[in-house]
């Protein structure tokens, strides 16, 4: 189907004027790209001005949270050119986290139209400095209006992006979560939906009052095994080996992960999918053994772990970013900013940036 744009958008976008700071995630882009659902057959798409939404009180996803996310970048390469960083992976996620909440996935096809027109559109948007880049925000929601507690018939499909600094969350103080639980297995653990993240932010409140960042959640089932960070997967680094939670149900199958535990394995190390538990690996903080720990994501790739507090005492794991986090990140940078070859085949090329 072809894609509507609004001639109002583009014009939007000609007057636009970036402003100096960008911070990350605060800066929105002037136009974004939406589509509709009604019984399950999708409208065309079309790129419009940003603007604020019209909904309904009374629409499903203000009450019974049929709401879904992704999030992924557009990166500006040595030629200048605008590219995209494993969309499809992001589309598949997405219509997954759909399904579990009974809503209607975005069609593949739709969905990369979508970040695909954003990006193209906005690619001048996109920053040049290394780390920098176009963050793509696509959201679905259930909006047809009545108070019954069921599926909606209608939803509503944008994209809107953020151009943005590089995400500075290094040397990260993380907690142990012990009372609170995130997301369950057989729940939404491993969908990415708002009530996941809704439901960590008191946990975030109480331990940024103690001095840390980031809650370590564990897993809902057992309360002993790590899970992940509120918006991160979590890697410890023991030797030449590399331990990170397994996809267990709870967790979120991170995009930035399944890329570091290939470059990791093609770099030598040995990559362990399994059980982290807690106290074993707070035992191997406290003795050298755990050398260094690091989360990862879309927005920061990669980002150090310094501290992970627990009521016991305080683990201490080196300041600086570990030699693997660090040269993990830079790989992977690497590919995404254009400067080494694509052996993977993870980056779309969109087309040339204009000025
Ligand atoms: N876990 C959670 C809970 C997240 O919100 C995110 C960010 N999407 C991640 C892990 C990392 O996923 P990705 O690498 O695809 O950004």
């Amino acid at each position: 189907m072809s894609i509507y744009i609004d001639p109002d958008a583009v014009s939007r976008l000609r007057q636009y004027e970036m402003p100096g700071k960008l911070g990350f995630g605060r800066v929105i882009a002037p136009v974004m790209f939406r589509a509709v659902c009604q019984d399950g057959c999708w409208s065309r798409g079309e790129l419009v001005p940003y603007t604020a939404l019209s909904l309904d009180p009374a629409a499903k996803v203000l009450h019974y949270g049929q709401s879904c996310f992704e999030g992924l970048k557009a990166y500006r390469t040595p030629d200048d050119e605008v590219a995209l960083f494993r969309p499809e992976k992001n589309a598949a996620r997405m219509a997954y986290s759909a399904k579990r909440l009974c809503m209607s996935p975005v069609p593949e096809s739709l969905f990369l139209d979508g970040v695909r027109t954003v990006a193209l559109y906005c690619a001048n948007l996109v920053p040049a400095n290394s780390g920098e880049s176009l963050y793509l925000r696509p959201f679905l929601m259930g909006t047809q209006a009545d108070l019954t507690v069921s599926a909606s018939a209608s939803y509503m499909f944008y994209v809107i992006a953020s151009p943005s600094e590089a995400y500075h969350a290094g040397n990260m103080r993380l907690w142990v979560e012990r009372d609170d639980t995130r997301a369950a297995v057989g729940g939404t653990g491993d969908a990415k939906v708002g009530g996941n993240y809704a439901a960590s932010l008191l946990s975030t409140g109480r331990l940024r009052e103690r001095g840390y960042d980031q809650s370590l959640w564990l897993n809902p089932a057992n309360r002993s095994s790590v899970d992940e960070l509120s918006g991160m997967n979590f890697f410890a680094v023991m030797g030449e080996v590399l331990y990170t939670p397994a996809l267990n149900g709870s967790i979120l199958e991170g995009v930035t992960r399944a890329s570091l535990i290939e470059l990791a394995r093609d770099r030598g190390y040995q990559v362990v999918e399994g059980e982290i538990h807690i106290n074993e690996l707070l035992k191997q903080v406290a003795s050298g053994v755990c050398s260094e720990a690091f989360a990862c994501g879309t927005a920061a790739i990669v980002s150090s772990i310094s501290v992970i507090g627990d009521a016991g005492g305080s683990y201490r794991l080196s300041k600086a970013p570990g030699p693997v986090a660090q040269s993990l990140r830079q790989a992977l940078l690497d590919i995404q900013e254009g400067r080494a070859e694509d052996r993977y085949g993870w980056m779309q090329l969109l087309g040339a940036i204009t000025n």
